[in-house]
């Protein structure tokens, strides 16, 4: 298995030995692999007697409350003053899953100005300086696989409780679409094989996750594709767009459109899709490519955002008719590009 340098694991290893106050942290809207990580190093670190926080900046999707520890998190947006107290009293911080602190949101301006010492943990490209210890790899499926990574070569032992081993396997599995993709090297499945070992139930992981929808976001996902998907055959892409209104009829509620963005990928010749969501003065956009299209580099160019190669999102504060009008007209410069399997 790749490993994390020895001068890393050293200074982490110093900083642990103080007893030091941990503040876990990741990014706004917490995917499965941000709330896995978050909740895979909180319990090994309670375990170990540390005092531990997790904080994340807003309120993360129903299909990830069942994991172990999850009601321990802060959410930032409904308890602000309890997480400025825990901020303050942080030595460590680690943040993970993101590599720009303004993925933090309004949670920013705390932690920038926090002395704590700061660890990132993360797989995303070109990270930002603001952290004492870098430990950015592309190369892994997820966040939870570098994590475990690290957990093999920290002194303090041992690390595999089923906690441990349920939260990042759920990273793991949701940032790798199942096993679809950002799995095409041998140690995801190794460090996967690792934690099957430990005693977790898969079958029952993949129910809580992918199984727990309700009949509205089932009827929504049908209306998407009936009714808001447009194909684009000429430039290969396909997007989806939802108003306020539309998702209000659907009862929705934060992740019923987690993967819709993926759905339009399944169409043969569509290498591009994105996702439009009407928010009250922005336009919140996911983005999903195949192949050699670099989604994060368009996302980053035109829509203040960022991500992976295939996968990545961004904002624009414009309405919705005028984000769905310049995505189109930005087609058009992408023909080329669009046109390369
Ligand atoms: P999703 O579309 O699932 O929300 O996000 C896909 C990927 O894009 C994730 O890796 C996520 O970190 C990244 N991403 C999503 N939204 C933003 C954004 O507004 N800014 C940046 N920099 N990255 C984003
Ligand atoms: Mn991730």
């Amino acid at each position: 298995m790749q490993s994390i340098s020895k001068k890393l694991i050293n200074k982490i290893n110093g900083y642990l030995s103080d007893n030091p106050c941990i503040l876990l942290l990741t990014h706004t809207n917490p995917d499965g692999d941000a709330v896995g990580s978050l909740l895979g190093l909180y319990h090994y670190f309670i375990r170990h007697g540390f005092k531990t926080y997790a904080i994340t900046p807003n309120n993360f999707p129903s299909f990830l409350r069942w994991l172990p520890g999850a009601d321990e998190i802060v959410r930032y947006s409904r308890e602000k003053e309890r997480a400025a107290v825990m901020i303050k009293e942080a030595d460590v911080i680690f943040n993970l899953d993101f590599n720009d602190p303004e993925r933090l949101g309004k949670m920013n301006e705390l932690i920038t100005a926090s002395n704590a010492i700061k660890i990132l943990i993360d797989h995303h490209p070109n990270p930002k300086k603001f952290n004492h210890i870098e430990i950015s790899e592309t190369s892994v499926s997820s966040t939870a696989e570098l994590i475990y990574l690290l957990l093999t070569q920290l002194d303090i032992k041992p690390f595999l409780t089923r906690e441990v081993a349920e939260s990042l396997y759920t990273g793991i599995m949701t940032d790798t679409g199942c096993f679809s993709y950002n799995s095409s090297f041998g140690q995801t499945f190794r460090v996967t094989a690792d934690l099957l070992e430990s005693g977790i139930d898969k079958e029952r992981i993949f129910d809580l996750v992918y199984n727990n929808f309700s009949e509205e976001r089932m009827r929504l996902a049908g209306f998407a594709l009936n009714k808001k998907m447009v194909v684009l055959k000429r430039y290969h892409t396909a997007y989806i767009w939802f108003t306020k209104k539309e998702l209000e009829q659907f009862n929705h509620t934060l992740g019923d459109t987690e993967g819709f963005v993926n759905m339009p990928l399944s169409i043969h010749g569509i290498r591009f899709s994105a996702l439009f969501i009407e928010k009250t003065d922005h336009v919140k956009i996911s983005f999903r490519s195949k192949g050699s299209f670099p989604a994060n580099l368009f996302a980053e160019r035109h829509f203040h955002g960022g991500g992976h190669h295939n996968a990545a999102g961004g904002e624009y504060p414009a309405t919705l008719d005028e984000t769905l009008q310049r995505f189109e007209e930005l087609l058009t410069d992408y023909e080329d590009q669009l046109s390369v399997p």
